[in-house]
């Protein structure tokens, strides 16, 4: 009687002790069909199995984080790369966890040049646009007196050192308000009609292709209205509203930042 007991107990154990081992073997699939090992207990393992994610998807990446609806944007794989990646950015951009957690929505454009990303107002770094041989920065200007249009460019480097060096000398001395210079710029003169202080930048209507860049490179970011600049301002985590010179300098030092973000151009 008890040897029965005993064989039927190494029977059971027999048969617990293969589906362990086949739960193994499940387990070393699972870790190397996903880039993290589950966490989860083991006993879970084979029901999760059947409904396991196909491997590297972004739910395996995604952080804890995310509301239900990132989740849902981010779940299908067929979504193109671009809007992915645009979408992972943003979720790098959520305002940390906090009472009131709201989550911070960052609008994202077609960049309007190759030298401008895809975040309203704002440009690539120098050392990027070099690296992508982006040397000549160009823009749309139109001469006040024969009124033609034309296109005209600027040598990157050499523009950006002579604006960045006249804002590193005077920053301090400026007290956050554009200097005389900045808001009534001196204009180029026009390679057709030879007038001096005549050509303007043409300033696209709709701010989001706004050449930011240009009219740094030019120092004519004054030749924007007031409006333009309380854009540029607020898309770039500048909250400050106030008179043109105050936003104008604070256009400058942003600009600055954005082409060299390790240079001297914080407030
Ligand atoms: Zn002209």
């Amino acid at each position: 009687m008890s040897n029965h007991n005993n064989e039927e107990i190494n029977r059971k154990r027999k048969i617990f002790h293969t589906l362990e081992e086949e739960d193994d073997d499940e387990l070393l699939k699972l870790s190397l069909m996903t880039p993290f090992r589950s966490t989860r207990p083991r006993i879970q393992a084979r029901e999760n199995l059947k409904s396991l994610p196909p491997p590297l998807t972004l739910e395996n990446l995604e952080s804890s984080s995310l509301n239900l609806q990132q989740r849902t944007i981010l779940k299908p794989t067929m979504i193109p790369k671009e809007t992915i990646q645009r979408k992972r950015r943003n979720s790098l951009k959520l305002k940390p966890m906090s009472g009131n957690a709201k989550e911070v929505k960052i609008e994202t454009i077609t960049p309007p040049f190759p030298w401008a990303t895809n975040l309203i107002a704002t440009v690539h770094t120098l050392q990027y646009l070099l690296s992508k041989q982006l040397f000549i920065i160009s823009g749309d200007v139109q001469c006040k007196r024969c009124e033609r249009r034309y296109t005209m460019e600027f040598d990157l480097q050499e523009k950006f050192v002579e604006i960045g060096s006249y804002v590193m000398k005077n920053k301090t001395f400026l007290k956050e308000r554009a200097p005389l210079i900045w808001m009534t710029p001196l204009l180029p003169t026009c390679q057709f009609c030879k007038q001096e202080n005549s050509v303007k930048p043409i300033i696209c209507a709709d701010k989001n292709k706004i050449n930011w860049l240009f009219l740094l490179l030019g120092q004519m970011l004054g030749c924007c209205t007031l409006d333009e600049l309380k854009f540029f301002c607020e898309h770039t985590n500048n909250h400050r509203t106030g008179a043109k010179d105050r936003v104008l300098f604070l256009a400058y030092l942003t600009l600055c930042r954005q082409v060299d973000p390790t240079g001297p151009f914080h407030r």
